[in-house]
Formats: structure tokens, C-alpha cells, sequence
């Protein structure tokens, strides 16, 4: 049975990184499809906000803290989440273990191109990991099927989606009783960092919970965006003070 902690209403998992590498492992030997997400404080105030993204959020296999500020929440509500599982580093600790198994990708995601770059890099470091299909994120609702035909025809077990983070939650919900794969993540821009078209942020912001500021820095526009990360920090704090006082 999963081992959840509740933060606004959404079940986020308490695994550290390697056991949730371990869980998704263990979902290729399960015969259904697996929906695997990575919110950060960002997706978590969009699904306070909006109830079909958290019932989407809340229909997850496996739904890991993606960001400083939900396991910032964690202790705030003193759930102990144990530790930050970036999606990106899961998806590299992924390909690290497919290099000794029989595990198929589909990348699909980001702008032209990007999905063959990433590919060509995935396969240059991990030479034994297979790619078995690439596809870019910018298409109309009349391409969909044929989407999910490319898909299923290629046999992968691991869809990365790279949609941008709801959309691509929305679309595994929506599209999952018609793929053929085992295990579906969203990934966000992780495909951009792998093409080596974007830089993650340098070890120190992430070790100290400043991805969010490096972020900020790189594409300031989204700082409309990203003003949900204290406004989420203020609503966790706000639960906590009421919950103390009525204790
Ligand atoms: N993206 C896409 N199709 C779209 C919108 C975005 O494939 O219609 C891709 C975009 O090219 C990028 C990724 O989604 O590679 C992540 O986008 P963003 O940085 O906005 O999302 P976040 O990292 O916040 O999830």
C-alpha cells in the first residue's frame, strides 16, 4: 500500500529518491498504465485552485515532490517528506537502470527537434538505453490519434511527456485508456535539458532549495507564475497556525 503524506488535499508519496525509482520499477511488472507526476509548489496551487487537476493529481501511481517548496511544506506541516525527487534526476536514475534491462522510451515533447537532440544525448551517455520513438509537443487536437498509434506502434514502456506541467498531467489523464505503455511521466522541460537546448541550475541552487530563483533569473516572465511559490508556503503556514490553535 502507498505511503502518502496530504498537502491541500493531494496525496504527494513519502519515498525517498531511490525507492521511488524502485516503485517505478517495480510498475513495469504490473499489466496496466502507471501515471507518474512531479509537482512543484507552482502545480500544487494550480490544483488547490482548480479540482479536476487535483482529482487528476490524486489518480497518480506515484506522485513525488518536485520542488524545494513542497518539501518545505512537508516539515511546515511536520509530515516528513524525506527528500526533494526532481523529476529530472528520476529520469536519469530511469535510464542509469535501463542500461542493464530491457526498458523502451518514447520522448514526447518540447519543440521540433528536441526530442531527437535529447535522444542523441540520452544515447551517448547511456549507451544501452533504446529510444524507440521521438515526438514534439506542438500539435492540434485532429493529430491525437495518430499521436497515440505512434506511440503504441513503437512498443515503448516509459512515456516521458514534456508538455509543460499541467498540460501534460491533463493529457496522461486523458489519453491513458487508449496508450499501450506501462508507465507514463510527466517531465516538464526536463527534454529541453537533455537536448542540451537549457542548463538545469547549478549544483548549489539546487542544494539549497534556490532552483526556483535560477529559474526566475533565466525567465523572468514567469515570475507570475512563480509568486504561487509563497503564496503556497503562506496557505501551508495558514493550515498549520489553525490546526496549532485548535489542538
Ligand atoms: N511544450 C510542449 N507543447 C506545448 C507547450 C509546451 O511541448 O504546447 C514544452 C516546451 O517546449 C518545453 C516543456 O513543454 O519543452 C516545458 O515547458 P515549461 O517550461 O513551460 O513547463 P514547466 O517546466 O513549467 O513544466
Amino acid at each position: 500500500m502507498r505511503n502518502t503524506v496530504d498537502i491541500l488535499g493531494v496525496k504527494v508519496d513519502k519515498l525517498n529518491m531511490s525507492q521511488s525509482v524502485n516503485t517505478v520499477m517495480e510498475f513495469l511488472s504490473e499489466n496496466k498504465l502507471h501515471a507518474v507526476y512531479t509537482p512543484n509548489a507552482e502545480i500544487m496551487m494550480a490544483a488547490h485552485r482548480d479540482s479536476y487537476l487535483k482529482n487528476i493529481l490524486c489518480q497518480a501511481d506515484l506522485l513525488v515532490a518536485d520542488g524545494a517548496g513542497v518539501v518545505l511544506a512537508s516539515k511546515i506541516l511536520g509530515l516528513g517528506l524525506p527528500e526533494r525527487v526532481a523529476g529530472f534526476d528520476l529520469v536519469k536514475n530511469l535510464f542509469t537502470q535501463a542500461e542493464n534491462r530491457e526498458i523502451k522510451f518514447f520522448l514526447f515533447g518540447g519543440k521540433p527537434g528536441i526530442a531527437e537532440d535529447a535522444q542523441k544525448n540520452i544515447m551517448a551517455q547511456y549507451r544501452n538505453v533504446k529510444i524507440v520513438g521521438c515526438r514534439d509537443g506542438y500539435f492540434n487536437s485532429s493529430e491525437e490519434n495518430n499521436i497515440i498509434d505512434e506511440i503504441n506502434s513503437s512498443d515503448a514502456d516509459i512515456l516521458l511527456v514534456a508538455l509543460g506541467a499541467p498540460r501534460q498531467e491533463i493529457w496522461i489523464h486523458e489519453h491513458k485508456d487508449k496508450l499501450k505503455v506501462k508507465i507514463c511521466i510527466g517531465v516538464g522541460g526536463s527534454l529541453d535539458i537533455l537536448s542540451g537546448n537549457s542548463k538545469r541550475a547549478p549544483e548549489f541552487f539546487q542544494k539549497h532549495g534556490l532552483e526556483w530563483f535560477y529559474r526566475l533569473c533565466k525567465e523572468p516572465w514567469r515570475y507570475k507564475r512563480m509568486l504561487d511559490l509563497p503564496r503556497f508556503i503562506i496557505k501551508v503556514l495558514k493550515i498549520r497556525l489553525t490546526s496549532k490553535s485548535k489542538a
